[in-house]
């Protein structure tokens, strides 16, 4: 892992709130700090294996020329967006944008912004049991590769499994996915969210029937509990048609409180309880 660094890239804009900023323009100050790898440019020598920095000058320059926001906050998130989905090979991203010449009136050098954004692994689990399974979890899966906030999906085979709980439903198909995203946690749970009902899914019965579950299972390293949201996900230690199809795609990804891998997780809870039991075809 390396670093990409611009300090201090002088530009002009339009960005502000007042009248006299959005008609006269200012400079502003750009400052960047990207981490990517630089294995293939240490091996090779050759500017088409690393992130240019002359061309993301150059960039940045034009974004300014083209783009004007009222607030630091709204543009330092759209060219942190611009930067991240043009320069792929950036795994995470500090961005600063500094107004020394802010219309106000006290002494200081600069005022602005500074955000990050990087690329988390997440792991979701899914499930259907109800009409064209297989076809539920699929287009699920194809409405998430059409985000740019999400990259490198894997899906794993999907298995059928008895259900859950005490209703009596039909047999589950339930699978499980990674992927990176820029997106916060929050933000994935409102996509799933919206996945979901756009597949129909009603919430009527506790562990019922359901066109389409969607659950983060784990998003990073993050330890999570609020209203809405509990990650790691609660209850995935003790499914066995969560870790199973996990286990075949992540095998090694790392529950942040247990602390121990997937794979650990799986042939545990598999020793204990004869998972496999509720399994019908893996
Ligand atoms: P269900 O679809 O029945 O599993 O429940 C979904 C609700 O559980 C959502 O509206 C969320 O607010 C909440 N929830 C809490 N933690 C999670 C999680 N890790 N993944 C998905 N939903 C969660």
């Amino acid at each position: 892992m390396g670093q990409i660094i611009i300090n201090n890239l002088n530009v002009f804009g339009y960005h502000g709130v007042y009248e006299q900023e959005k008609s006269n323009g200012q400079n502003f100050i750009v400052n960047i700090v990207a981490d990517t790898s630089f294995e293939k440019a240490q091996k090779t020598d050759d500017l088409s294996n690393t992130i240019d920095y002359g061309t993301m000058c150059i960039f940045i320059k034009k974004f300014f020329e083209d783009k004007a926001y009222d607030l630091l906050e709204k543009a330092a998130n759209e060219l942190a967006l611009e930067i991240i989905y043009t320069f792929t090979e950036i795994n995470t991203l500090r961005l600063e944008i500094l107004k020394p010449d802010a219309p106000i009136n006290a002494d200081f050098d600069s005022v602005g912004v500074r955000i990050k954004k990087t690329w988390t692994k997440v792991a979701i689990g899914m499930g259907s049991n109800m009409g064209d399974k297989h076809a539920y979890l699929d287009e699920a899966m194809e409405k998430l590769l059409e985000y740019p906030q999400i990259r490198n999906l894997v899906v794993s085979d999907y298995i059928e499994t008895r259900p859950y709980g005490n209703v009596e439903q039909d047999d589950f198909l339930n699978g499980a996915a990674t992927f990176e995203t820029i997106l916060s946690a929050e933000e994935v749970l409102e996509l799933l969210n919206k996945i979901e009902s756009e597949a129909g899914r009603t919430r009527e019965v506790h562990w019922g029937p359901r066109t389409l579950d969607l659950d983060i299972l784990l998003y990073g390293d993050a330890v999570i509990d609020t209203r809405d949201l509990t990650v790691p996900h609660i209850d995935m230690c003790n499914r066995s048609f969560v870790l199973a199809p996990l286990n075949l795609i992540a095998p090694g990804m790392v529950h942040p409180v247990r602390r121990r891998t997937i794979r650990d997780l799986y042939d545990q809870l598999a020793k204990e309880t004869n998972a496999e039991e509720n399994i019908k075809d893996v």
